[in-house]
């Protein structure tokens, strides 16, 4: 069967909420956009890992937000539409506390604002691209089974995983699953009872980091369990029941709880990332550094989270921020390629503190922007 064809301007690969940005940007500056997405929802990590905290978007104070654009303009509308929604002290640094409900409602309303410009494809399974010379001209994928050739002046590769970065031969960086940083499980439980604060529950292997965060629900929470990179989601699921069944027998708390919904997979803090222009470092987000070229600022530590010893932070002075470069968001052999999220190009220890949403969403929007200025050289 012949696959029709899409052509379009800005093709951005993964709604995960870099991809949902750089969609938003590049539509709102009249380019034609198409998202799309493997699943069939949008939010990525946000969603699947049931996220709570917005992290990246403060520095040492909860004031303004760092960047200004989509983030600022995402605090100031969640902040307004739910008591529930604010920034909180999370360690040394501040989050902002949200209701993933609020931030898709948000994120749609704006898909439907540019909807001209825009187009979201859901349940999108990219297979192969062409290329000629350092340029990208085409991707197949099938949409709900039917095949489909897109042509696009600009990708955006805001898959998490560099799924366009791999498939088009650019150059990347990754490392083997045992030396990534630990994944992520939540699910959500109800019937507890008490455990207001953040509780670090103390159980065996790979559950012993787990957090337990707990909802607006007096009697609901969400748990989350760290497991090692590439980790099958139902094993894991598994190894969830007969903890919780655990839980149940040893935490009074617990005594009467039970898993009410699981995450649909289990969510990966790092995988493969562009080598760019430029490749951020941990020295450069630990001495603060600034760039000529620097798009996006981040006050956020670096977060590593290993088997052996859980969670560990590194932090920036108090008040001081870094900026992540223009060059870190653009391939280094193919023109038309920009990644964004967790994706970019940075070490693994930088990606530490890349990787965390509020940052993702302010890399997504300027890889929107620059996607629309290129497209006037194609
Ligand atoms: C366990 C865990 C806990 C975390 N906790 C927090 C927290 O509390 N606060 C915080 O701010 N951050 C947290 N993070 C980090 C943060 O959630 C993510 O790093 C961030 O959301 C990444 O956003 P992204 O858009 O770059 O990628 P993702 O959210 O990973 O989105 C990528 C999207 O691309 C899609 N995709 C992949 N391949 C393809 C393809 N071939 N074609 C089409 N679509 C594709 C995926 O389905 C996905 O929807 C956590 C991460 C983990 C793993």
């Amino acid at each position: 069967m012949q696959p029709e064809t899409i052509p379009c301007d800005v093709l951005v690969a993964g709604a995960g909420v870099s991809g949902l940005a750089a969609a938003i940007a590049a539509s709102e500056r009249g380019a034609k956009t198409l998202l799309i997405e493997k699943n069939d929802y949008i939010g990525g990590t946000v969603i699947a890992g049931m996220h709570r905290y917005l992290c990246g978007l403060y520095g040492t104070a909860p004031s303004k937000t760092l960047n200004a654009g989509l983030s600022r303009a995402l605090v100031s509308v969640l902040t307004k539409r739910n008591a529930v929604n604010g920034p909180v002290r999370l360690g040394k640094v501040y989050g902002f506390r949200f209701r993933p409900k609020d931030l898709l409602c948000e994120f749609n309303a704006r898909i439907q604002m540019n909807k001209k410009n825009l187009k979201v494809l859901l349940e999108t399974q990219l297979y192969a691209i062409t290329k000629e010379k350092e340029r990208i001209l085409a991707l197949y994928a099938t949409v709900n089974n039917t095949p489909v050739c897109i042509e696009p002046k600009v990708v955006i590769d805001a898959s998490g995983d560099g799924a366009i970065i791999m498939l088009s031969g650019a150059k990347y960086q990754v490392r083997p699953p045992s030396g990534r940083q630990l994944a992520g499980f939540s699910f959500r439980v109800a019937g507890i009872k008490g455990g207001r604060e953040m509780l670090a529950i103390k159980v065996p292997y790979h559950v012993r980091f787990a957090t337990c965060m707990p909802l607006e629900k007096k009697n609901e929470c969400i748990i989350r369990m760290n497991v090692p990179s590439g980790a099958d989601t139902g094993e894991i699921q598994n190894e969830a029941k007969r903890q919780m069944h655990r839980l149940c027998r040893v935490l009074p708390e617990f005594n009467h709880a039970y898993i009410a919904e699981f995450s649909p997979s289990v969510t990966e803090r790092e995988g493969l990332r562009l080598q760019g222009e430029y490749t951020l470092t941990a020295k450069d987000v630990l001495s603060a550094r600034h760039f000529e070229d620097g798009v996006v600022k981040s006050a956020w530590p670096i977060e590593l989270w290993t088997a052996e010893r859980g969670p560990q932070y590194r932090y920036l002075e108090p008040g001081a921020h870094y900026e992540i470069p223009l060059r870190c968001l653009k391939s280094k052999q193919i023109n038309n390629l920009l990644a964004c999220g967790r994706c970019i190009s940075a070490t693994h220890e930088a990606l530490g503190s890349v990787r965390v949403a509020g940052t993702c969403i302010s890399l997504g929007e300027q890889a929107g922007i620059t996607a629309v200025k290129l497209c006037e050289s194609y």
